[in-house]
């Protein structure tokens, strides 16, 4: 038996992270959708599943008193990647799920059929479907409506996802920033790991502008985003908080790991040209980082206040010359923080 395709596992929780759709409660225009699969396929079950890293979990389940379970027993993560219906007849005659205790099980599903819902980069984040107790079939009509019900699901996850990031640079935007940092402060303590929060700001942005134009000033400032992405950690987040200034959150880094990485970040800005009509220039950018959660995953202290306390730091940087980052001490020091 084939195992079922995991091709984009990483992209795919990605993508889902940035839906922010995991473990939130119900919503009526999930609800709307399993309701309509239900009742126009005469189905007792109908479900929009969304397939995170280990488990499937159900945005929507209409008629099944269960939120998610184990990726192995799901049905979904069975459905096609390039976006077509899986129908299965009778489960209990099937060797991909006559062993899953839905079908072995007092919850008994002998019919399934399921879309897989893309993202818009064509990556299958999960499915609507529908389950029955009974072995059948759809009819093509019904078929169809449980496509477009799929295609609903997804237009509403991209939309969302729309909404956490700055379509500029492609940095998540302020909002996600605190939901962001809400969830890893939570599981920094669950997996005993440190997190680091900094402000990064453009040097003399305003300069780039004067000189260059606009258009140039939003080049520089997708660049520099860009560079982020390619010198930091795929799990580090970027966040634009404001015209030229940034938030970055550093997963797994304790105060004296984040400085380095934003170290090679920093040095990786001022040694990068940007082409204008005019030729090339240069610019370069400070930050300021903390400590977020120490090495046992404790918090040291609220967002705001770490906020609060970088950009002190940031604008440390700034009067001490630019071009440089601050690590900030969490603990009460004779010098509050130095500069890198
Ligand atoms: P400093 O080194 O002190 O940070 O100086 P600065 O010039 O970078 O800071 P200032 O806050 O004086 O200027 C920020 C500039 O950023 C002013 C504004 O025109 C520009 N800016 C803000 N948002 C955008 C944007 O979306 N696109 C472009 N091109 N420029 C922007
Ligand atoms: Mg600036
Ligand atoms: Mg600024």
């Amino acid at each position: 038996m084939a195992a079922p395709s995991n091709k984009d596992a990483a992209l795919r929780a990605q993508i889902l992270h940035s839906m922010n759709i995991l473990d939130t409660t119900p919503e009526e225009t999930f609800d709307r959708i399993t309701r309509i699969a239900s009742t126009a396929l005469n189905m007792p079950i109908a479900l929009v599943s969304l397939l995170d890293e280990d488990r499937q979990w159900f945005k929507s389940a209409h008629g099944l008193d269960l939120r998610e379970t184990p990726l192995e027993h799901s049905f979904c993560q069975y459905a096609s990647d390039d976006g077509s219906l899986l129908e299965v007849m009778d489960a209990a005659d099937d060797v991909r799920f006559a062993q899953s205790p839905f079908v072995s099980g007092p919850t008994g599903i002998r019919f399934y059929a399921g879309v897989p819902v893309m993202s818009a980069e064509g990556v299958r984040i999960g499915t609507v479907c529908v389950l029955d107790r009974t072995p059948r079939s759809l009819l093509p009509g019904q078929r169809q409506i449980l496509k477009d019900l799929a295609a609903i699901a997804a237009h509403e996850l991209e939309l969302r996802r729309i909404a956490s990031t700055d379509s500029l640079t492609g940095a998540w935007n302020r909002r996600m920033l605190e939901i962001v940092a809400t969830n890893e402060f939570h599981r920094a303590r669950r997996v005993k790991r440190p997190f680091s929060i900094a402000v990064l700001d453009i040097d003399h942005f305003k300069g780039v502008n004067d000189r260059f134009g606009h258009e140039a000033g939003n080049d520089a400032l997708f660049g520099f985003a860009s560079t982020f992405r390619s010198v930091m950690r795929k799990e580090d987040w970027l966040f634009r908080i404001g015209g030229e200034e940034f938030a970055a959150i550093l997963i797994g880094a304790d105060g004296m790991a984040a400085v380095e990485a934003l170290e090679r970040f920093r040095r990786e800005v001022a040694d990068r040209d940007f082409a204008v009509s005019e030729g090339l220039f240069r610019m370069t950018a400070s930050g300021a980082v903390i400590e977020a959660a120490d090495l046992e995953g404790t918090p040291t202290g609220s967002l705001p206040g770490l906020l609060e306390k970088a950009d002190r730091g940031l604008y440390q940087a700034k009067r001490e010359g630019r071009n440089r980052i601050c690590l900030l001490y969490t603990s009460p020091s004779p010098r509050d923080f130095y500069i890198h």
